[in-house]
């Protein structure tokens, strides 16, 4: 199926925006907002436009937008598409469960799934942007903002000499990030960490022996831990991230004592993939050893709305955990969504800045909570032990036999021109489907256990 590319047009024409932050939420808001004709300015406070980390996992539901915003060539040629996703036991590398990326894959969901570097989506995206008529500055903060009658007074600092200015704009959205400066406008909330930390590393692949032939996405998923693989970059570069609970971090946490900084520390993760398969054992050499990240998310929102004239967008509403791969997607959603209700109001005269931000709010807020809470429960099921782990197992390989669309029709067949959130708020939880998933895989045995076994404790 090909998807529609958006024309460029003037529904939004004279209203200005600015956008706080230019990761790939930002950079997505500049782009589609121009698309319809809007005047938008975006502030990034970094001395450029830059992703730490490497690989992006974009689903079917990123990739339609990317293609409906004129990227298809671009993503592609920059990207890599997997053949298939398989997910296979950490500790005996038995595959349980492999979603073919196939034709019919492509007709369900209306689109590919694609591998990218995340510095390369960004630069694509920042390009793009600017191309439609954005203007985005690097080093400069934003620091707070008044909302007035007609708009929103933003303050500003350049970092490079530390001056100030006020800047007017219509509308300002914030998608600066976890540590949004706005979040706190609307709730008073901490991160919240998940005991689980991230190494990363990227490596040549035509020359490594053990992974020639590598066309996949694969997922090796075991008690306390995962390992992921993948290519980017044509085939150029492999994608790996090793992922495993901290045991200092849940010392501190369960004898109450106070959690050590450097949580996840390279000490933690020489041993930490020592009951896993030594297949696994084998590739951690090439992970890189200087950074690692704390994961966390936060509590979901039901309201992303600051003013009459801010709104909250991807982390900075609604960071997730990574385990559904959607965390970048939901923010490029979140532009989406924004730039398209506001156009339809202003293409029927109705453009009421207010009953567009609730509008935007109402239907984001519950999808983005469906994907937050879903994502804490994904990574459970990835790290159970014991007798757990083997009904997990058995699951995926029953999902595997018969249709496992069904239980990601959720997540990558969405689509906002729906308002299927607005029409149904209370979709905003774990998914029918997989509350099966969660009572046989934890709810039976607690119930057999007597209470819930120690190592189902992810936190
Ligand atoms: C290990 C890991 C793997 C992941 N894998 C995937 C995946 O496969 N697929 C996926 O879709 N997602 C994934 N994610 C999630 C994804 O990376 C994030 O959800 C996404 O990048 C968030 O984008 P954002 O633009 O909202 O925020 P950010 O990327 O945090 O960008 C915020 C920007 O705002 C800037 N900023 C902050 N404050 C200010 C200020 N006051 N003024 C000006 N600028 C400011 C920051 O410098 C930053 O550039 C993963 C995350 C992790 C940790």
């Amino acid at each position: 199926m090909t998807q529609h590319i958006l024309q460029a047009s003037e529904e939004l024409r004279g209203q200005r925006f600015i956008i706080s932050g230019g990761g790939i939420g930002g950079a997505a808001g500049a782009l589609a907002l121009s698309l319809r004709g809007a005047d938008v300015t975006l502030y990034e406070r970094a001395p450029e436009f830059k992703e730490v980390g490497a690989g992006l996992q974009i689903g079917p539901h990123g990739v339609r937008m990317l293609e409906k915003w004129g990227l298809r060539d671009k993503v592609f040629e920059a990207g890599y598409l997997p053949e298939r996703m398989q997910f296979r036991d950490a500790i005996t590398t038995e595959p349980i469960l492999t979603m073919d990326f196939d034709e019919d894959f492509q007709r369900h969901y209306g689109g590919r799934y694609l591998v990218i570097h995340r510095s390369d989506l960004l630069s694509i995206l920042v390009e793009a942007a600017q191309k439609a008529g954005a203007t985005l500055h690097n080093g400069v903060q934003v620091l707070g903002a008044d909302t007035h009658a007609d708009g929103v007074t933003v303050q500003i600092e350049h970092r490079a000499d530390g001056t100030r200015e006020d800047v007017e704009a219509d509308i300002l959205v914030a998608f600066d990030g976890i540590h949004s400066v706005f979040r706190g406008e609307i709730v008073r909330d901490e991160p919240v960490p998940s005991a689980y930390v991230a190494y990363r590393g990227t490596s040549e692949l035509p020359g490594d022996p053990d992974m020639s032939g590598l066309k996949d996405v694969i997922g090796y998923i075991g008690p306390r831990c995962h390992f992921i693989q993948y290519p980017l970059r044509h085939g150029e570069l492999l994608n790996q991230v090793a992922v495993f609970q901290s045991p200092r971090y849940l010392k501190a946490l369960t004898e109450g004592t106070e959690v050590p900084d450097d949580w996840g520390n390279n000490e933690e993760f020489r041993t930490a993939f020592d009951h896993t398969h030594e297949f696994i054992q084998g590739r951690l050499g090439s992970m890189w050893l200087d950074t690692w990240w704390q994961m966390s998310d936060r509590e979901p929102l039901d309201n992303w709305v600051v003013s009459d004239r801010i709104i909250l967008m991807g982390d900075a509403a609604h960071p997730p955990l990574q385990y559904l791969a959607s965390g970048a997607v939901m923010a490029m959603e979140d532009a989406e969504c924004l730039a398209l209700y506001a156009s339809q109001a202003a293409a029927k005269g109705e453009l009421d800045w207010p009953s567009v931000l609730a509008e935007v709010s109402g239907e984001r807020a519950p999808r983005c909570a469906r994907i937050q809470i879903t994502g804490r429960f994904w990574g459970e099921l990835w790290h159970v032990d014991g007798v757990s782990r083997l009904i997990r197992n058995e699951t995926f390989r029953q999902a595997g036999r018969t249709s496992w669309y069904r239980y990601a029709d959720w997540l990558w067949g969405y689509d906002a021109e729906r308002r299927e959130y607005l029409r149904d708020p209370a979709k905003g939880e774990l998914p029918e489907e997989l509350q099966e998933w969660e009572y046989q895989i934890h709810k039976i045995i607690a119930r057999r256990e007597g209470e819930a076994a120690p190592e189902e404790l992810t936190i």
